[in-house]
């Protein structure tokens, strides 16, 4: 792309990132301000300006939608060599460089990426081995130690010696060892190793160090707010030569601290690299005025930000609505009759909510309704039971040193090989210092497992024989052979009738994946190894095609750096977002994140939002009453178009003073007889009741007279406003102090 054209769409300041080629720069910018934009433009910028071998270029962001998204963005800008700049996560950065080189730290170049079932699954048994209280140990809860301590780099050994004399934590890092020898064994790494190992290599490697300083001169990591420790680590280590580094984020979209995200690593950027400098884009091209200005709103209720604040050149644009319900139920219809209604592509359209559980009722609504959806997060594809039967044989016959992977599949379809049997094969494995598979080779078998020794055998020569068969068929033929040859397609078919028809469409689409990869791969090499990497790899979000047009539900997580028209977030309850746990908390830091969630979610939408909240909801199998999220509160009111009745009165329940009337007057009076939100029929099936507000001829009492309120007693008026809609009162309650309210929903008597 010619220069000109390229910075015709960029402004001053994105310009001067751009051409901020040399040396540590940081971009700490709001929302959709255009960081990801720079971001690739300074990668074209580099290639066709600077003449920088592609080769050269390292480009990192959060998610594999992301990076899909900066490599079409890329392509797009420069002419040659796009395809040789490494645009990846920093996951699969890291797995391309430990295939390479990970024989230094003791693993062989094809080792499995354990997911989180796998390890759940390794730590159950790890739990059990070592006898550990199952009440006490719960393996979710020791996995989350375990990954914490993996992103701070604490290893096995030093953290055991850090908690001698500490019982619990003794048996803590007992367990940290006994995990991370078992994934060593089983020549596997989960997601945090991937990171963590590749520090360890860079570090202790001279040769790989410099190779890799070397190789990426200019280094660029997009959402740099929710880098960890050991991400830290890792491009502190790649960019140590050259130095030209270019970090970009923003602060307030911080939301994996639950998962060790460190905001200080953006913000103490210049400390960490001196002579850093730092650009900051102030103008926001995604949202309309009204939405941003929500979005500005929300998150300067938190304490502990650097203020700035965004503008736009867009236009006011609609209102924002917030809806309630009396159900989720109820809400989730609503949506969906809305979505089914728009007459804009579903494929503009998302709907956000805080867990990954509650897509299941919108999901039950959105099929009844024929409206094309894809879940991102959930029941991942590839957590299914068949996927995962079928990937185990691929691993076995891949390499069968995954000890997970033979276990899950040695009696599956069922060949008589019980549990007993697999617990002697185990300890005698363990006895021997052999994997799993190779101890079933073993003659001594024979003699204690007796009869079931025969099935053992059977199932060797199973696996040898798809081994063979791997070297002379296609991956998508292999696939087909191990469903045929192993009798687990005979099996499934004993089991109903729906489930086999869902299970095989299932096996059917891991053998287009297969097809698929095996069309776009570059060579022939090893393609059975690098398949289970890259499905190993893949988050959910990759399953989705921009092409396909339909409606993406996901967790505001998930939403991180996208942007659509139209944003629902729904399940906007006090306890459920900001979550319960935030709510209760001692200090306001969960909370803080929660608010940079919701600024995260605002800020997704282009030009509409709607904000939902439902009376009551189903939590762990029984219903709660629920409160509208304290977040809405925090909208002011003349960016609403609608205000509910129910949203009023939590704000007076809750003692908050009334919001001031907008000084401008507000185009549309929020209190106003509600519209139908969500179509005339939806509105009033849903809500039940239509509440409208009347403004009173006159009222009754005036400035100086004493009056009561059904909550907050007595109080004297001082002050009465006409508005056009209302009244609005200023009442001194003798209790409460000085509140603002409307009249027509103050009620109050005078006495
Ligand atoms: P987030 O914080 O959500 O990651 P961001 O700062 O990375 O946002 P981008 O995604 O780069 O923002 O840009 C937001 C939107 O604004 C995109 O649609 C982008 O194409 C557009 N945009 C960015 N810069 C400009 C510009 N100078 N002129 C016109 N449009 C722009
Ligand atoms: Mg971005």
């Amino acid at each position: 792309m010619k220069l000109e054209n390229m910075f015709e769409q960029l402004n001053p300041m994105q310009r001067k990132a751009v051409e901020t080629t040399e040396g540590p720069l940081l971009i700490l910018a709001g929302a959709g301000s255009g960081k990801t934009r720079a971001l690739t433009h300074r990668i074209a910028y580099l290639i066709e300006e600077k003449g920088v071998n592609p080769w050269n270029i390292l480009a990192i962001t959060f998610t594999n939608k992301a990076a899909g998204e900066m490599r079409d963005r890329v392509d797009r800008l420069v002419s040659f060599g796009a395809e040789n700049v490494w645009v990846s996560t920093f996951h699969s950065a890291c797995v391309r460089i430990l295939r390479r080189h990970i024989e230094g730290l003791g693993y062989t170049t094809n080792f499995t990426i354990y997911d989180g079932d796998d390890q759940k699954t390794l730590m159950r048994q790890i739990l059990k081995q070592l006898d550990m209280d199952p009440k006490v140990y719960r393996e979710k809860a020791v996995l989350a130690r375990v990954s914490s301590l993996k992103n701070e780099m604490v290893s096995p050994g030093e953290f055991s010696a850090r908690s001698a004399g500490n019982f619990r934590e003794s048996q803590m890092a007992e367990i940290y060892a006994a995990y991370q020898e078992e994934l060593k064994k089983n020549n596997a790494l989960d997601f945090d190793d991937l990171l963590v190992r590749t520090v360890e290599l860079l570090k202790d490697d001279q040769d790989v160090r410099e190779y890799y300083q070397n190789r990426f001169r200019y280094i660029m990591v997009d959402e740099y707010q929710d880098t960890n420790h050991v991400q830290f680590k890792l491009i502190e280590l790649l960019a140590g030569k050259y130095k030209n580094l270019c970090v970009v984020g923003d602060d307030d979209q911080s939301i994996y601290r639950f998962r060790g995200a460190d905001i200080r690593n953006i913000l103490e950027f210049e400390t960490e690299y001196p002579g850093a400098q730092v650009i900051r884009l102030e103008q926001n091209y995604r949202s309309t005025k009204t939405i941003l200005e929500a979005a500005n709103q929300i998150i300067q209720n938190n304490e502990g930000r650097k203020e700035k604040r965004l503008w736009t050149e867009n236009e006011e644009g609609e209102k924002l609505r917030i809806c309630a319900f009396e159900t989720g139920a109820d809400e989730a219809e609503a949506v969906a009759a809305e979505v089914a209604s728009l007459d804009i592509p579903y494929r503009d359209v998302a709907v956000l909510y805080r867990t990954n559980a509650q897509s299941r009722l919108l999901e039950e609504r959105f099929v009844h309704k024929n409206i094309p959806y894809q879940v991102v997060g959930g029941v991942n594809f590839y957590q299914r039971k068949e996927i995962k039967d079928i990937l185990a044989y691929l691993k076995t016959i891949d390499s069968g040193m995954d000890d997970l992977a033979v276990q899950r599949i040695i009696n599956v379809p069922r060949r008589g090989i019980g549990a007993t049997s697999i617990g002697k094969i185990m300890n005698f494995a363990g006895a021997n210092h052999l994997r799993f598979y190779e101890a079933l080779k073993e003659s001594y078998l024979a003699d204690t497992l007796g009869k079931v020794h025969g099935k053992i055998k059977g199932f060797v020569e199973v696996i040898e024989k798809l081994r063979e068969q791997a070297a002379v068929l296609t991956l998508p033929e292999l696939i087909e052979a191990v469903i045929r040859d192993t009798g687990y397609e005979d099996e499934l078919k004993n089991d109903d009738a729906v489930s086999v028809q869902a299970r095989m469409e299932n096996i059917q689409e891991l053998i287009n994946k297969a097809s698929d990869f095996v069309i776009h791969a570059k060579d022939r090499e090893g393609l059975l190894t690098r398949f289970l990497e890259e499905v190993a790899l893949v988050a959910d979000i990759d399953r989705t095609n921009e092409d396909e047009d339909r409606v993406l539900l996901m967790t505001l997580h998930s939403a991180k750096g996208l942007e659509f028209s139209r944003v629902y977030i729904t399940g906007m309850e006090d306890g459920l977002f900001p979550s319960g746990k935030s709510v209760n908390a001692e200090d306001d830091s969960l909370l803080e994140e929660e608010r940079r969630l919701a600024y995260v979610g605002v800020t997704r939408a282009k030009r509409a939002l709607v904000l939902t909240w439902s009376r009551r909801r189903m939590v762990n199998g029984e219903s709660r009453w629920c409160k509208p999220s304290r977040f809405l509160d925090e909208i002011p009111l003349e960016l609403l178009e609608h205000y509910q009745a129910s949203v009023w009165s939590s704000r007076q329940e809750r003692g908050d003073t009334v919001q001031q009337q907008p000084a401008n007057g507000g185009k549309r009076s929020p209190y106003s007889a509600p519209k139908a939100v969500f179509g005339e029929d939806a509105y009033t099936r849903n809500i039940g009741k239509q509440f409208t507000v009347t403004k009173a001829d006159s009222l009754d009492y005036q400035a100086g007279d004493r009056v009561r309120h059904m909550k907050y007693g007595d109080g004297t008026v001082t002050a009465v406003v006409d508005g056009k809609k209302d009244y609005e009162v200023t009442v001194n309650f003798d209790r409460v102090g000085q509140k603002k309210m409307f009249a027509s929903f103050a009620k109050l008597e005078k006495i």
